[in-house]
């Protein structure tokens, strides 16, 4: 490894695809006296929060507030919406994918995944068979994670919706968009989704622990129909709270809401036209930098074409095998936590070893970006990874040219 000093002292930077980077405002609001619960501050800033939720995904429908993670999210939109015995359709471009079905599947659901593998973006031929082949209108549901955070492939969601309606296929859109939102453009009702799925802790910049449920008039419909949906789960009186209790089937997450209420407040004060734009452009500088270190013949980008990776994460691996030493050299020496290699091979396969991936959603700028390239060519360089010479370079102009 190095026989050097370690240079780990001072700020960590945590560059994994979530929990994501805090800001300290969000921090500060975080940092304070338990609230009033039943009257206040507290109760009165629920109208305001839901709606700036709302600006976020882009949707004017229904948006509900759960205290879980992005599992208990999945699991939310499901019990709403499929019923046991109900077949839900999975394209799958990496892990997620997959875990989302297994979450339908714990719920009964009948699960058809059409796996296009850990690299391929959805071929929407294959999909659109899928959907016709299904004449009887059985699949109820599409279940489409958006950016596949174990892969850094993105998918196109519209284009999705356009498959459905092509074929006036009548089954739910249902988009996860856990890794994208606030990262890459996402358009809820411009799209076409029914149900969006997201959650706190990549681009909403607030610590995991609070999960997001968005659905429109048509999933509604689909929840009448429904023949139960467990209490706890239910996104009705989620939706349509008369008592402040309502918004959460119990105590509030009390300084999450603050933490997310400062969040959004920085959202929308840069604007989120602005933060993709932002995402876009520190994206591209990433995967300059990562295109000069992959004509070494070692580092390969896991998404060929730019146009599917997505802008919040990225997906790499080092063939010598040292992705898991670059890592831990990174964190060891210099402070800088990479993200594990997720879905791609099983601990304990030595092929394991080979992945990394690369977190950038959320509190980001340029400097940051170009410390994270810094602290990784620090790292190849440290491990002897034959790599392109001039990666900071080239990301720093993708910097300057904006
Ligand atoms: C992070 C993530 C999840 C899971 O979220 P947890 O909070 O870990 O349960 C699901 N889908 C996507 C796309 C994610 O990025």
């Amino acid at each position: 490894m190095t026989g050097n000093i370690s240079l780990a002292q001072g700020r960590g930077y945590l560059a994994i695809p979530g929990p994501s980077v805090m800001p300290d405002a969000v921090l500060r609001a975080m940092h304070r006296a338990a609230p009033n619960i039943y009257a206040g501050e507290l109760v009165d800033m629920m109208p305001g929060l839901m709606a700036d939720l709302r600006r976020v995904v882009r949707t004017a429908h229904h948006a509900t507030i759960y205290i879980c993670n992005g599992h208990g999210a999945w699991e939310a939109a499901l019990s709403n919406v499929i019923a046991p015995g109900e077949v839900v359709l999975v394209p799958a471009s990496g892990r997620f994918a997959h875990g989302w079905a297994e979450m339908a599947e714990g719920l009964g659901a009948e699960c058809q995944v059409i796996d296009f593998g850990k690299s391929a973006p959805w071929d929407m031929d294959r999909i659109a068979e899928a959907l016709k082949a299904d004449t009887a209108h059985r699949i109820k549901a599409v279940l489409a994670v958006h950016v596949d955070t174990s892969s850094s492939i993105r998918n196109d969601i519209a284009g999705l919706r356009a498959v459905l309606d092509a074929l006036g296929h009548p089954a739910l859109l249902m988009a996860d968009c856990i890794a994208s939102l606030g990262c890459d453009v996402f358009e809820m009702d411009g799209w076409g989704v029914d149900v969006t799925v997201t959650a706190s802790q990549k681009g909403l910049m607030v610590p995991p622990g609070v999960g997001f449920v968005f659905f429109n008039e048509r999933a509604a419909a689909k929840r009448a129909s429904m023949p139960r949906v467990s209490r706890y789960w239910d996104w009705v009186p989620r939706a349509n709270p008369t008592d402040f209790y309502q918004y959460f089937d119990g105590t509030a997450p009390t300084h999450h809401l603050y933490g997310l209420r400062t969040a959004l407040d920085m959202i929308h004060a840069e604007g989120i036209e602005h933060v993709w734009a932002r995402h876009a452009v520190l994206a591209r500088a990433i995967w300059a930098a990562c295109s000069v270190w992959a004509e070494g013949g070692d580092l390969v980008l896991n998404v060929a074409d730019p146009a599917h990776r997505s802008h919040a994460v990225t997906a790499l691996r080092l063939d010598s095998g040292k992705g898991t030493a670059l890592r831990q050299w990174t964190e060891t020496n210099l402070g800088l936590t990479l993200g594990i290699g997720l879905g791609m091979a099983a601990p304990g396969d030595p092929a394991y070893d080979k992945f990394f991936r690369l977190g950038h959603m959320g509190h980001l700028n340029g400097q940051m970006v170009m410390g994270l390239l810094g602290g990784v060519e620090a790292g190849l360089r440290a491990l002897d990874v034959p790599c392109g010479k001039g990666a900071l370079e080239a990301a720093a102009e993708v910097l300057a040219a904006g």
